[in-house]
């Protein structure tokens, strides 16, 4: 048996600022709070959380006056600074900057394109926090949707239609290739000069779906750690187990189910963008602690 770690898997730099500057506010106060899980990532919510690190809710802001409170890489909506400002909260804002560019993109194209009846459509997972932060440019005017059947559907019932301008953007870890499916579906429905295409998709995470196809075929089995509620996770696992139908998702560590692994199997252990490279390593650890 053989393991190797996918070189590129790992915490992407938004995510990877969050937790440095988490850790450096905790070396100084031993305790911290954080507006939502950090990262959609158990085990990495584990570890900070024996540092010291709280998540909190925007309902607790009322009993946190004064206190600091991190906002984590996926950014906020406006009404959450609104609100932190009444409660005099600190906010170390660790809003990645790659999401900050795109809210002030979304606002603006809000802004020209609700005077002329059009739409700002967001290529996203409704609910999350991503995507709340962006909806929240658009004063909650956005349409979310999540797949391409989502936007057919809103065209059958009339919640959209081809003679509004539509601005188009991506939630950043979403899928390339089922975001130009829907860019390609909506350009060939609307009339020409109607759809404005934004390319919004982190690089970071199009660069890992082209890395990660490279590593799923070296592989005979695959572990991808991650959380059960990253959004990145999801895609990148099912493009996994597309290219190798031996991959398994799992949480922690101790999930590895060793009896699948046989004598001579070259074992990949890969992660989403929200993935340590500690868990990558102690997945290892833990392969080889029986093997
Ligand atoms: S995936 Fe890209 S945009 Fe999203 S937090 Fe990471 S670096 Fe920023």
């Amino acid at each position: 048996m053989k393991i190797i770690i996918d070189e590129h898997s790992g915490c992407c730099n938004g995510v990877a600022r969050a937790i440095k500057r988490a850790e450096e506010a905790l070396a100084q106060n031993n305790t911290l709070n954080c507006l939502g899980p950090i990262v959609h990532n158990e085990a990495e919510i584990e570890r900070l959380g024996k540092m010291g690190l709280r998540t909190v809710s925007i309902d607790d802001f009322p009993n946190l006056k004064g206190e600091k409170v991190l906002i984590r890489a996926h950014g906020e909506p406006p009404h959450t600074y609104h609100k932190a400002g009444i409660y005099s909260i600190e906010l170390i804002d660790c809003t990645c900057p790659v999401v900050l560019a795109l809210q002030k993109k979304i606002k603006s194209a809000y802004e020209q394109i609700s005077v002329m009846g059009g739409k700002v459509v967001i290529f996203g997972k409704k609910g999350h926090a991503e995507v709340n932060g962006l909806v929240g440019q658009t004063h909650s005017n956005a349409i979310v949707v999540d797949s391409l059947a989502q936007f057919k559907e809103l065209l059958e019932k009339g919640t959209l239609t081809t003679d509004m301008p539509v601005e188009l953007f991506s939630q950043t870890t979403k899928d390339p290739q089922e975001y130009e499916e829907l860019g390609n579906y909506m350009t060939s429905i609307f009339p020409k000069g109607m759809v404005n295409i934004h390319n919004t998709i982190c690089k970071q995470v199009t660069s890992r779906h082209h890395t990660l196809v490279d590593f799923a075929k070296k592989c005979d089995i695959i572990f991808f750690v991650c959380g059960k509620e990253s959004s990145n996770g999801n895609v990148l696992y099912e493009l996994c187990r597309s290219i190798n139908p031996r991959s398994y998702r799992v949480e922690f560590a101790r999930q590895i189910d060793r009896s699948l692994i046989k004598e001579n199997d070259t074992v990949g252990i890969c992660g989403a963008a929200s993935t340590t490279r500690w868990q990558l390593e102690s997945a290892s650890e833990y392969i080889l602690a029986e093997k």
